[in-house]
């Protein structure tokens, strides 16, 4: 998609916020004229929202923002990266950046680094310091000093904390709103973020399934409408360029509770409204670490190493474009009937060699196949497979361990294959992917190059746990080569996994 230049920016403006985010982007493809000058950005986080749960509650403001903008459902973590609760939830959408790296996996905040990973707001405050921030919230570690987090640190110019607890939230949310409410319409504010937890205690005490907890989305829905009253009648609102997200920190279990596993305890996402975003659209590629990203590239901020990807960012990993071809469980009978999430039908240009697999074995694993989150991780809970945080989408599954499950001859040892990229001779090419493998003795993951058709050359060997991680590996192209090809070798006798995704040839 290709964002119009919003009315009033200057052609120099434009491109230094295109450079801003280009350094943001690191490989990403930059869309034109992403961002304005004028952007401002309005993140609200409401507590263990389950998104189904939205969509059947009395929530026109909610259900307005997403039939005028995006809806994009995703997945967690789960431990032991981090637990599906709201301290690791949080400061995930607040910095941009997984557990693994924000160092908080659950409410103690014990191991927090936000001082190498800072929220957006901070971030912004540290490159545009002359732009207003603003942080209201009633749940503590957001914003209280004298807490765990916080969260948004007191370099954000104007932060409000108020004290939720469990039946608080129902009295102390209004007053949240009310003042962010203030703020938005009689202050400049370039990027605020608003916390709301009333619906989290209503899955406590009630369930997600209950009708108290959709009556408590339907009382923060008009929450959500007094922000966005507020928003549309600033007096300078037909100058502004405005984005507003909604987002959430973690599910919640139809009896209510969360912390674990499950896929509705993983479950989150991202709505979005404003210039560049389609009315109603819907997509598969977003993760909540991508609130950040696009909070900071709507003001023009640089935010070089995040995990999140702006959502002005297309899109352009091959095996996303099998979704078409995902198809429901053969034998896996622990995945919900309708849930398609594998395909054994490579991308356009890609293949996948068998030759050496055994026979037989649990049919959705039987060699690499592509796979969502959803899919995978529900084969078999707690063995690390929720901790692919970093895939996006569709991605390549080998799982030797899945496979095992029913009677085979021989073993796992199957090698997908990408298109021939043409290449010169003598130069030094990056060839990058995510990577999320699991080892044990016994089990072999190796990366091969081969140069116009030569016999494969091993150029990495995992004999590692390799967790949620951007590989990179640098190849010296020999002279007179024209074409190189990767191979993706897994071998194992039920032993775990390895998945790849993204896969580029920089
Ligand atoms: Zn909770």
């Amino acid at each position: 998609m290709s964002p119009a230049v919003p009315a009033g920016r200057t052609l120099a403006a434009a491109a230094t916020a295109t450079a801003l985010l280009a350094a943001a982007l690191g490989a990403h493809t930059v869309p034109a004229a992403a961002a304005a000058t004028t952007g401002k950005v309005l993140v609200i986080g409401v507590d263990g929202a389950v998104l189904d749960r939205v969509k059947a509650a009395n929530a026109p403001h909610l259900q307005g923002l997403m039939a005028q903008g995006l809806t994009a459902r995703s997945t967690l973590y789960a431990g032991p990266m981090a637990a599906t609760s709201s301290g690791p939830g949080w400061s995930t959408v607040a910095t941009g950046v997984w557990p693994d790296k924000h160092g908080v996996r659950d409410n103690s905040f014990t191991g927090k680094n936000y001082a190498a990973h800072p929220d957006f707001l901070t971030r912004i405050e540290n490159a545009r310091p002359a732009l207003n921030t603003y942080a209201a919230a009633d749940w503590e570690p957001i914003t209280s000093t004298d807490q765990n987090g916080p969260i948004f640190s007191a370099k954000v110019d104007k932060r409000l904390s108020l004290k939720g607890d469990r039946d608080g939230y129902r009295t102390e949310d209004p007053k949240v709103a009310a003042a962010a409410a203030t703020e938005l319409r009689t202050q400049n504010p370039d990027a605020a973020f608003v916390y709301l937890g009333e619906i989290d205690a209503a899955g406590h005490s009630y369930g997600a399934a209950s009708q108290q907890y959709l009556d408590a989305v339907a009382r923060v829905d008009t929450l959500v409408g007094q922000l966005l009253t507020a928003v549309h009648n600033r007096p300078t609102y037909g100058q502004e360029n405005w984005k507003i997200l909604v987002t959430t920190d973690h599910g919640h279990i139809p009896s209510g509770g969360h912390g674990g596993s499950t896929l509705a305890e993983r479950g989150t996402f991202v709505i979005a409204k404003g210039a560049g975003i389609p009315a109603g659209s819907v997509r598969d590629d977003v993760k909540l670490a991508d609130v950040a990203a696009t909070a900071l590239a709507q003001v023009g901020v640089a935010a070089p190493g995040i995990d999140g990807v702006p959502l002005g960012s297309p899109d352009t990993d091959p095996f996303d474009t099998v979704r078409p071809a995902l198809r429901t469980r053969v034998d896996e009978t622990g995945i919900p009937a309708g849930v398609k999430g594998f395909t054994h039908t490579p991308p356009a240009g890609w293949s996948v060699d068998n030759s050496k697999m055994g026979t037989g074995g649990v049919t959705e694993w039987a060699g690499w196949a592509f796979a969502t989150d959803e899919f995978w991780t529900q084969s078999q809970r707690d063995q690390w497979r929720e901790l692919n945080v970093r895939s996006r989408d569709v991605f390549a599954v080998a799982d030797s361990d899945e496979w095992d499950d029913k009677t085979h001859t021989g073993t796992f040892d199957s090698t997908l294959v990408t298109p021939k990229w043409p290449v010169v001779g003598g130069s030094t090419r990056t060839l990058t992917f995510q990577t999320h493998y699991r080892h044990e003795t016994g089990q072999t993951a190796q990366v091969l190059v081969s140069y116009n058709g030569a016999a494969p050359a091993v150029v990495k060997t995992y004999t590692a746990d390799a967790v949620a991680k951007a590989d990179s590996i640098a190849l010296q192209v020999p002279a007179g080569a024209t074409d190189v090809q990767v191979r993706f070798r897994y071998s194992g006798n039920n032993n775990w996994f390895w998945t790849v995704d993204d896969v580029r040839l920089g």
